[in-house]
């Protein structure tokens, strides 16, 4: 029996809130399932309105008209509301004013014409609006207390992925959320904080997750709840793997190894938190409820299946000194140094005499930073479009069926672990 007051966190995911049908599933989720229990459900935003609000807010950053593709996300929240409230649902809502908000700060940045260095830290004022829009719908949907985290995850200036400010935010949240969850059901933004001087901030793409992770932590929930598209934690991404398996049970060291690494079922952030309060996290399918789902938490468990993960959008870059000299501590730290400083991540690097490569995510933005630091010191060769590939726990077979047939320009091997940089072939039904 669970006692009474045990608190539940639940995470809805953009798919899972992705048209008025999915937002009625969840609904029915959240009642056949926490009778008895509080609850705090942390939404992201609906289907893939966050590359929609990136796309709108690339082209008002850079003075061009956003129009049509603003009015496309306004008639789409405003349509869902209406399915689920009726028609008169968007006049005088607090959807609408968060959509004229919207608007109204689009074409105040639109006609400033902002300087360049201030991309990222519009770019979070502009881009929260997607789990503003999604949470005011859900929580009215389901009657439930809307809560703006915005205040309480505290979070330094890092714009794009704001650091937790830990003491604080735990503070905030204790002080504020029992007496709401007293009352009923609160439904709040994933991905999203704010720092001191109140400007939003957001976590990191797919950081609803993390932002679960952080209210179980502060509150010591009893388990956290990610209700996704899939039947739990896969050993690949079906999207591209053939023949992909579930794991039941699966530990949260693993688990952090494999988001590490690319895995995009969890966010890399979330199970920090977790594990240090002992908090299962259960991943489950919103399509299929009362399935098994995975459990992720501590202990042991059988030998794993290998497990695949594909990061695209990948870029080699080398780095050779320009005297022919060794590629020293000295030089590695100048090197370190810029990419962090561009906030370059890198994904694989590998030392040889006369020269240095890092894999990393591509960003023209942060790769053209990077070489204006770094060109008069190293000749530097690049190449994109690449793809990352790790198998965790490899063998023979799961070595040949991801290497067969690619040229690999960058292979690394531990006893557990094999990656892999290669070109991004044209793709062909399931690897
Ligand atoms: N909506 C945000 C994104 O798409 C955050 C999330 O989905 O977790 O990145
Ligand atoms: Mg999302």
């Amino acid at each position: 029996m669970q006692e009474p007051h045990s608190l539940q966190v639940y995470k809805f995911g953009g798919a899972s809130v992705k048209d008025a049908a999915a937002i009625r599933n969840l609904t029915q989720i959240v009642r056949e399932h926490t009778a008895g229990q509080q609850l705090l459900i942390v939404v992201s935003a609906m289907g893939k309105t966050t590359n929609a609000l990136e796309e709108i807010f690339q082209r008002a950053f850079t003075g061009q008209d956003f129009s049509p593709q603003l009015e496309l996300l306004r008639s789409f929240h405003t349509g869902v509301a209406q399915e689920l409230f009726g028609p008169d649902a968007g006049e005088a809502s607090q959807l609408t004013t968060l959509l004229d908000e919207l608007s109204g700060q689009l074409a105040d940045l639109r006609q400033q014409a902002p300087p360049a260095d201030t991309y990222d830290q519009r770019y979070d004022q502009v881009i929260s609006f997607g789990e503003l829009l999604a949470t005011c719908i859900v929580a009215r949907a389901l009657d439930a207390q809307w809560l703006d985290c915005r205040p309480l995850l505290r979070t330094d200036h890092t714009w794009r992925e704001g650091r937790i400010d830990w003491p604080t935010t735990e503070w905030n949240v204790r002080d504020q959320l029992p007496a709401l969850l007293q009352r009923g059901p609160v439904v709040t933004q994933g991905f999203l904080g704010g720092t001191p001087n109140g400007q939003t901030t957001t976590l990191g793409r797919e950081g609803s997750d993390y932002t679960a992770a952080i209210f179980a932590y502060c509150l010591q929930a009893e388990s956290v709840t990610i209700w996704k598209d899939v039947a739990g934690l896969l050993n690949a991404d079906p999207k591209f793997f053939a023949d992909t398996v579930r794991f039941p049970q699966i530990s949260y060291q693993e688990t952090i190894e494999m988001a590490y690494y690319g895995a995009s079922v969890i966010h890399p952030k979330t199970i920090k938190p977790l594990a240090v309060r002992q908090i299962p996290l259960l991943v489950k399918s919103f399509l299929n409820p009362t399935a098994e789902g995975t459990r992720i938490g501590d202990g042991r468990h059988e030998p794993l299946a290998p497990a695949f993960i594909r990061k695209d959008g990948q870029c080699l870059i080398s780095f050779e000194s320009k005297d022919l000299t060794f590629i020293s501590e000295e030089n590695l730290e100048v090197i370190f140094g810029a990419l962090a400083q561009v906030r370059l991540k890198i994904n694989m690097m590998q030392n040889s005499a006369i020269s240095f490569s890092v894999c990393t995510d591509f960003s023209a933005y942060r790769l053209e930073k990077l070489l204006s630091q770094l060109r008069d010191q190293f000749t530097i060769h690049y190449n994109t479009e690449l793809e990352l590939y790790t198998i965790k726990n490899y063998d023979k077979a799961s070595l040949q069926r991801l290497t067969m047939g690619r040229e690999l320009l960058l292979e690394q091997r531990s006893r557990q672990t094999f990656q892999f940089v290669c070109r991004s072939l044209p793709v062909e039904g399931l690897i």
